[in-house]
């Protein structure tokens, strides 16, 4: 199968062209969102290098070759922008156009404009370079979990890859003197490739856009929004999911405030908040590894420990217990923050029921809170007849 130059070239602006129009469309949906407009207009000034390099041997040289490719490099630079806006990160437009321009100064060397050799080496390694910065920026964001992420990086390293393959291969099997660029199976692969990856590329960086909405709003729906901790749907969830592992025994601890109320009539509900916000940080700094601490509501917090049986789960709480009690904030020296808390534990093997731990720990805090407060006290285990 012959694949035809001036219809890949037509289709490459074409789909260049529709996928930049589309980015800015999902932009002005999203404005938040810089890197779609950035994408958008990547692939706009894509589809432009992509008209002037079809219209080579219609239009003079200078512009299809020297501006064509320029421009090219540019959106590559651009794509590579819009992936560290993406990351976060300041979109360095100066260092994403200097590809382009340092393309229009080599142009301007007549043994490197008069040399197809050379002009592939380097726009090849140019482009390779920006898709292979835009893998290594999405890999750099792996910590945030969006599953599309693995496909961009796999997706812009091949794309480096076979812009980079381009390179040795122009320096050591070069073009015959009088072959035209057009002529070149080179330039028909890579037409034919593009026009994929466009589409891929594409398809993928959607993907991901979508994907960190998505995410962002199941971690609103499920976090409290003063303390930032888990709010009770989301750690009733997260435990009854333990739970039904049931592989290793779970240790629920219920914190209540004590006299919290006395601390917002006092200071005033934004200390009482302040309070809150500093019990958050101050147990999570001392709960072990893995251990989830979440808000139920209110001045009562839980905490689940996966593997751990009532002794450690009794000790975790004595450890927030005893560090509660030493916060002291120097605006307000009188104020001391104290707290109670249950302890319950299912035993290895053990059908642990989350209603069951919840009323277990509930009533070993009611325990605590009567036997005059600022203490932990843990559940008796369940009776072996009860633990089938
Ligand atoms: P105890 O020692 O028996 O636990 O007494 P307490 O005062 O801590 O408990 P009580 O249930 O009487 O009061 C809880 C208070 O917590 C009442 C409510 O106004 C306050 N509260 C609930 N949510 C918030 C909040 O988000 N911010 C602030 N500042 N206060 C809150
Ligand atoms: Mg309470
Ligand atoms: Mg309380």
């Amino acid at each position: 199968m012959r694949l035809d130059t001036p219809t890949l070239f037509l289709m490459t602006v074409v789909v260049t062209f529709m996928v930049g129009v589309l980015f800015l469309l999902s932009w002005g949906q999203a404005r938040r969102t810089r890197a779609l407009a950035i994408w958008g207009v990547a692939h706009l000034g894509g589809a432009g290098a992509s008209a002037l390099l079809c219209l080579r041997n219609t239009i003079p040289d200078s512009l299809s070759v020297g501006l064509g490719n320029a421009m090219m490099l540019g959106a590559y630079g651009l794509i590579w922008s819009g992936v560290r806006a993406f990351e976060g990160r300041k979109p360095a437009y100066l260092m994403a156009l200097s590809g382009g321009a340092l393309w229009a100064m080599a142009c301007l060397v007549p043994a490197f404009y008069g040399s197809l050799a050379m002009r592939i080496m380097l726009a090849s390694a140019v482009a390779g370079l920006f898709c292979a910065l835009c893998a290594a920026e999405i890999w750099r964001g792996r910590h945030e979990p969006l599953a599309s992420r693995w496909s961009a990086i796999v997706l812009m390293a091949a794309y480096a890859l076979l812009y980079w393959v381009r390179v040795p291969l122009a320096a050591l099997a070069p073009l015959p003197a009088a072959t035209r660029s057009q002529d070149s199976p080179w330039l028909a692969v890579l037409c034919f490739a593009g026009v994929l990856f466009t589409v891929a590329i594409a398809f993928v960086f959607m993907a991901l856009t979508k994907e960190r909405a998505e995410l962002k709003q199941r971690l609103a729906a499920e976090t409290d929004s003063l303390t930032g901790l888990a709010n009770r749907r989301a750690f009733v969830g997260r435990t009854q999911a333990h739970l039904a592992g049931r592989t290793r025994p779970v240790a629920l601890i219920l914190f209540d405030l004590d006299y919290f109320k006395a601390i917002n009539d006092t200071y005033g509900h934004a200390v009482g908040d302040g309070v809150l916000v500093a019990f958050g940080h101050a147990a999570n700094a001392v709960l072990p590894k893995g251990a989830l601490l979440g808000r139920m509501g209110g001045e009562e917090f839980a905490c689940v420990l996966v593997g751990g049986d009532a002794e450690d789960a009794t000790r975790a709480a004595e450890q927030v217990r005893a560090t509660i009690g030493r916060i002291a904030l120097a605006a307000y020296p009188r104020l001391r923050i104290r707290v109670s808390a249950g302890v319950a534990a299912t035993r290895p093997g053990e059908t642990g029921c989350f209603d069951d731990l919840m009323r277990r720990a509930d009533s070993a805090l009611y325990g605590a809170k009567d036997a005059g407060r600022d203490r932990v006290v843990t559940a008796a285990a369940m009776p072996e007849a009860l633990a089938a």
